[in-house]
């Protein structure tokens, strides 16, 4: 990679117009040469006599000088009037520099200049283009052109590319084909709001943004095309969040004649090739978990599980013993922070204020310090002795030194709030080291999620998503209990993909519409196109989606995907380049029938 950059005839193969090389390129085997480089005014340095120019492209910094007395008037003229991010053309002879930096590809060498254009002169830019910059994240947004130009953010860019290139010849080479599905369609329900575009020819009618290519890629199934690929962009119209973007990319795929694990062995071999051949790290075979473990152990169905601090279930030991708190609570359950028996005061009362935050919302915490002499302290020891203590620690696992940390209340809730501690504890002990990579596939998703508003099901994936055969019976008589043959891959915590084998058969999916409270007609008018093509022989066949920001975020070391987007919208959902959204013209909203009365 870095050898084909070097040289700029390599990657141009012609004759190159404004510049023989780019400004990473010269060494010192080029002494003597007579070039023409181009790019931006990086700095300027005036010592009187000698004037330093560093000139600066994609590629690398290389250092011009001038010289009262040897260079022209009118060349060392032109030079004094450059400024910041001017566009200039150089010509000179390169010659070794007596002041080697060694922080430079080119720091062996400068270029006596002895012809010099300006090809564009630049304003002061608003923030300092450099790595370390002075610009707040809106300046830098509303100029993100000048941000790119930056090496820090445009690397991430290039990233993004050679990982879509990676990904593009290695699915091309297990026979996927790239397809373009439509962006104007109608809507696919995927849980989020569709953003919708009014039709001006058929007017008070609207199409809809693809949430995703979901119903065409298996439309493509249908097709026969057998195996389908896209790294396409998807819009949802959700509430904000720190880290969601309206429009976002996925890599989107479908396979046919799939049963579940060949989906995940495709999509675990894609993955791990990234990995191996981006990030030279070597991922091993992925581990796979189910949905109901996942919360059991880590009350998330995306563990981060580069490290353990399990859940230990103490209903057992700890109830019955006279305190009321754990007696009347559907689960006790506790973690076990290796070596933490140390923590002070101070740092206890830290981690409860912590729990009580809203964000967390447990109602209190309670510690038992597994103290190295053998005894225990706790914050309950009013109400166990040191026996009682002592099966608690087993139960962890805890040894002396260590800290167990305990919640309760009902399942649902505790387990949410021992996650956060969890991870929080991750956090403090450093546990979480951003540059190694632990996946993990949770399967077996609930096929329905229980909408406390609406009081209806919703399906957890998408209505498409096929039952587990094994729970078919429950369908009818307990469907929240039914398991879809669906699957999420998580790295670290994040959810990086997730998909499902489908239904395929038309009633299959009637009854699953059914089940999400669609009547026949809804179902029909939604979905009929779909409902017929099952008709036509339809192939068994599966996918799987994944979030291409944040896949390129984990592999860049960074948690925020707008800094791998090129023109990312800000945090309330603006593009604050082009200030959109933005109001249209009266006459406009009269063409598509939209006129506010
Ligand atoms: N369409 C799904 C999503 O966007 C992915 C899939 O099921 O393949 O999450």
């Amino acid at each position: 990679m870095q050898k084909q950059l070097l040289n700029l005839r390599f990657i141009f193969k012609t004759k190159v117009m404004l510049r023989t090389h780019h400004c990473g390129e010269l060494r010192k085997e080029h002494v003597g040469n007579e070039v023409t480089l181009s790019g931006w005014v990086q700095k300027t340095r005036d010592k009187g006599g000698l004037l330093w120019v560093d000139v600066r492209d994609r590629f690398g910094i290389t250092q011009l000088t001038f010289e009262e007395g040897s260079t022209n008037e009118k060349v060392l003229q032109t030079a004094r009037e450059l400024g910041r991010e001017y566009v200039i053309q150089a010509s000179g002879t390169v010659v070794e520099r007596y002041a080697k930096n060694d922080k430079l590809l080119t720091g062996d060498i400068e270029i006596r200049v002895n012809q010099l254009n300006i090809l564009n002169a630049s304003k002061v830019p608003p923030f300092k283009i450099e790595d370390e910059t002075d610009g707040g994240e809106d300046l830098r947004l509303k100029y993100r052109y000048l941000d790119l130009r930056r090496n820090t953010v445009r690397k991430k860019l290039e990233l993004r590319s050679r990982m879509a290139i990676a990904i593009r010849n290695f699915l091309s080479e297990k026979a996927f084909v790239e397809v373009e599905t439509p962006v104007l369609i109608k809507s696919t329900p995927e849980g989020a709001r569709d953003f919708v575009v009014p039709s001006r020819i058929n007017k008070g009618e609207f199409y809809a943004l693809p949430q995703s290519p979901q119903t065409f890629k298996q439309l493509l199934m249908v097709s026969g095309l057998d195996r389908y690929f896209q790294i396409v962009k998807c819009f949802r119209d959700e509430d904000l969040r720190a880290d969601r973007q309206p429009e976002f990319t996925q890599i989107d795929c479908e396979m046919s004649f799939v049963e579940r694990d060949d989906v995940l062995d495709t999509f675990e071999a894609m993955t791990q090739h990234l990995f191996a051949s981006i990030k030279q790290v070597d991922l091993g075979t992925f581990p796979r978990m189910t949905y109901a473990e996942a919360m059991e152990k880590y009350g998330s169905d995306k563990p981060d599980v580069r490290f353990g601090m399990e859940f230990i279930s103490l209903n057992e030991v700890a109830q019955g013993k006279g305190f009321n708190v754990f007696d009347s609570a559907e689960l006790v359950v506790g973690i076990c922070a290796k070596g933490c028996a140390e923590y002070t005061r101070k740092q206890l009362d830290e981690l409860t204020h912590y729990v009580k935050t809203p964000q967390v919302g447990a109602k209190g915490l309670v510690y038992v310090k597994c103290n190295p002499d053998g005894t225990f302290k706790s914050s309950v020891d009013k109400f166990y002795s040191q026996e009682d203590l002592k099966a608690w620690a087993e139960a962890c696992g805890a040894v002396p030194n260590d800290l167990i940390l305990v919640l309760s209340g009902s399942k649902e809730s505790t387990r949410k709030q021992m996650n956060q501690l969890r991870l929080n504890m991750g956090n403090l002990l450093e546990l979480r080291d951003p540059n190694q990579f632990c996946p993990l596939w949770v399967v077996d998703f609930p096929l329905f999620e229980w909408d406390e508003e609406t009081q209806r099901f919703h399906a957890m994936h998408h209505p498409f998503t096929a039952p587990l055969a094994s729970d078919l019976n429950l369908l009818d008589t307990d469907p929240g209990k039914v398991r879809a043959n669906a699957y999420d891959l998580v790295i670290n915590g994040v959810e990086i993909g997730g998909g499902s084998i489908r239904i395929h058969d038309k009633n299959t999916q009637s009854v699953m519409f059914k089940h999400l409270g669609f009547s026949p007609e809804e179902a029909r008018s939604q979905f009929g196109f779909l409902m017929d093509a099952f008709e036509y022989g339809a192939p068994p066949h599966g996918g799987i989606a994944f979030g291409f920001d944040r896949l390129c975020a984990l592999f860049g070391g960074s948690e925020t995907i707008r800094d791998y987007i090129a023109f990312p919208k800000n945090t309330s959902g603006r593009d604050v380049m082009i200030d959109s959204p933005s109001p249209v013209s009266e006459e406009q909203l009269n063409d598509l029938g939209l006129k506010l009365k």
